[in-house]
Order: structure tokens, then C-alpha cells, then sequence
């Protein structure tokens, strides 16, 4: 049974991430609230704390060893050892192959990848010590690929094979680990995505949930709702999944 309840949340100052650290705040989970800027995570704290809940702003660059790691000691120091880490820390840097930087395809996979890897292994020491945790890594619908992103559709399907492994290396220790892969939410970055390819954000959403089979696009509540049910208690036979929240079937 997990008792600790504390939840680390990357890239939460914003978008999903805030929308995933204020749903596990009000599911009881005191939520440390982790992106670049501090400052920016403590809005989102601010928010966590007048709906009754409780929440730590914490400032990591997830692809910093050193820094992810002073991170997760802060975290365990100040709320409690973590049993839920949400890897959603992510940034796009798109363009055709042919004109794709080895900056841009480093930066995409060092954030998505090799971030996730380090958080994970840095709060995994937590949870198999308590004997339970739960591990929940953003991959994509653009894991199965992409025009534009070469680099992120490479992350995105990477964060799927790692899931996987996690699932295998950690179940014996009642750690789960299982992916939510997003079709288009609105956030930041999908409006630089409209912005970037010269379409207003509005008519560009208008033009995505018509090609959506439930007749919408998602918010972050959508995935902020599949996260809440990985991260429960009853979900402890699932492990290694993939879970597309996309309005319509992918894969
Ligand atoms: P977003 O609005 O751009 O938010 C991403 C957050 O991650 C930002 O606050 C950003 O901070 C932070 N971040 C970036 N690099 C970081 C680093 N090295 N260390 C710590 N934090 C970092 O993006 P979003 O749309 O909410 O996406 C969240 C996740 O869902 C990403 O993994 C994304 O790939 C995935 N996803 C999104 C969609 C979608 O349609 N929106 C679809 C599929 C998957 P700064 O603002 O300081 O850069």
C-alpha cells in the first residue's frame, strides 16, 4: 500500500505538466512541482496550495546529472520520499531531416531521453526501497512518426521501449511503469507548432479536431486524468503499457 504519496511532476510549470501536478494534488499527493525556472513552478504551487493541497517549487534542468539529482534529495527532504514520478519535461525542435541540426537532434533527445532516465533513476532508489511506485513517461502519437520531427518522433518512441524495461527491471519491487502517448493538446507547444508553420492557433485547432474522430482536441486535463489512474493504487497489474489519449484509435 502506498502511504508516502508524494509525486515529482517535470516540466510542470506549465501546459500538461501543470495540469498533471494539479490533478495528483487533488487526488492527495503532495506534488513537488520541477521545471527550468523555479520561479515559474511556484505559480503553479501557489495554485496547488489555494485548492487545499500541498506543493514544493523546485528548479532542475532534467538532462543535469548533478542538478537532477540535488533534485530528488531536495524532494525527499522537504516532502517525503517520491513514489510517483511523472517524466513530462519536453521540448520540440523541429525541421525537415535535410536541415536539422546535430544541436537540434542533440537538445530533443537529451531532454526527453536522457532526462527521463536520470529522474528515473534517481527516485527509483525511493520507491523500491518502500516496495511501491509508480513511473508514467510522455511519449507521443509522434512516436510513430512525424513529417518535421525526426528528432522528437525518435524520443517519443524511445520513451516507449524504456517504459518497457522499467516494466520488466522494477515490477518485482511493486513499481509500475506504463506511457501516455498525446495526440494534440493545447499548450504552449502546440502553439508554437502553429506558429511555426504560419497557421493562426485558432484556425489550427479548429482544422485538428475536425480530423479527430471524437470531433475535439485535448487539454491538459485529458492526459492529467490518464496519469491520476496509472498513479492509483488499483492499477498495479498494469505495467509496461502504452496508452494513446488521442480522441480516436492510434497504433
Ligand atoms: P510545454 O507547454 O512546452 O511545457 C513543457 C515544460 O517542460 C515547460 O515548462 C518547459 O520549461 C519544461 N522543460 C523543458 N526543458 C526542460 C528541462 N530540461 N528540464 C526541466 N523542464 C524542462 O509542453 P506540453 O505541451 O505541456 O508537453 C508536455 C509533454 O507532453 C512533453 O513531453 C511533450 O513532448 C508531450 N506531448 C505534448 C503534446 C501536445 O500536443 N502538447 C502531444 C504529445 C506529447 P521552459 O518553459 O522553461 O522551456
Amino acid at each position: 500500500m502506498n502511504d508516502t504519496r508524494i509525486a515529482i511532476v517535470t516540466g510542470a510549470a506549465r501546459g500538461i505538466g501543470a495540469g498533471v501536478a494539479e490533478r495528483l494534488a487533488a487526488d492527495g499527493y503532495a506534488v513537488a512541482v520541477l521545471d527550468l525556472d523555479e520561479a515559474a513552478c511556484k505559480k503553479v504551487v501557489a495554485r496547488i496550495e489555494a485548492a487545499g493541497g500541498r506543493a514544493l517549487a523546485v528548479g532542475a534542468d532534467v538532462s543535469d546529472e548533478a542538478a537532477v539529482a540535488a533534485a530528488v534529495d531536495r524532494v525527499a527532504a522537504e516532502l517525503g520520499a517520491p513514489s510517483v514520478l511523472v517524466n513530462n519535461a519536453g521540448i520540440i525542435r523541429d525541421n525537415m531531416l535535410f536541415k536539422m541540426s546535430v544541436d537540434d537532434w542533440d537538445s530533443v533527445l537529451a531532454v526527453h531521453l536522457r532526462g527521463a532516465f536520470l529522474m528515473t533513476r534517481a527516485a527509483q532508489a525511493h520507491m523500491t526501497k518502500a516496495g511501491w511506485g509508480r513511473i508514467i513517461n510522455l511519449s507521443s502519437t509522434s512516436a510513430l512518426g512525424n513529417r518535421g520531427q525526426v528528432n522528437y518522433s525518435a524520443a517519443k518512441a524511445g520513451m516507449q521501449g524504456f517504459t518497457k524495461t522499467l516494466a520488466l527491471e522494477l515490477g518485482k519491487f511493486g513499481v509500475t511503469a506504463n506511457a501516455i502517448a498525446p495526440g494534440f493538446i493545447e499548450t504552449e507547444m502546440t502553439q508554437a507548432t502553429a506558429e511555426r508553420i504560419g497557421v493562426p492557433f485558432e484556425q489550427f485547432k479548429e482544422g485538428i479536431a475536425k480530423e479527430t474522430p471524437v470531433g475535439r482536441i485535448g487539454m491538459p486535463a485529458d492526459i492529467a486524468h490518464a496519469v491520476s489512474f496509472f498513479a492509483s493504487e488499483g492499477a498495479g497489474y498494469v505495467s509496461g503499457q502504452v496508452l494513446y489519449v488521442a480522441g480516436g484509435p492510434k497504433a
